[in-house]
């Protein structure tokens, strides 16, 4: 089955996977990374490593 990752926020589809199971799609609630930074970094520290950072 397909996982689909809808953001809570911009209501955009923000990840999708495949996953064992029955024929069918899921969905799972969460943020996207755009608005996950938007809510404060503290809240993503895992996403910090994939976006490098000048200061
Ligand atoms: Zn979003």
């Amino acid at each position: 089955m397909k996982l689909y990752y809808i953001c809570d926020c911009c209501r955009e589809i923000y990840h999708n996977e495949d996953v064992e199971g029955p024929e069918g799609a899921a969905e799972v609630r969460g943020l996207c990374p755009d608005c996950q930074s938007e809510l404060g970094q503290e809240a993503a520290p895992a996403l910090s490593s994939m976006r490098p950072f000048y200061h």
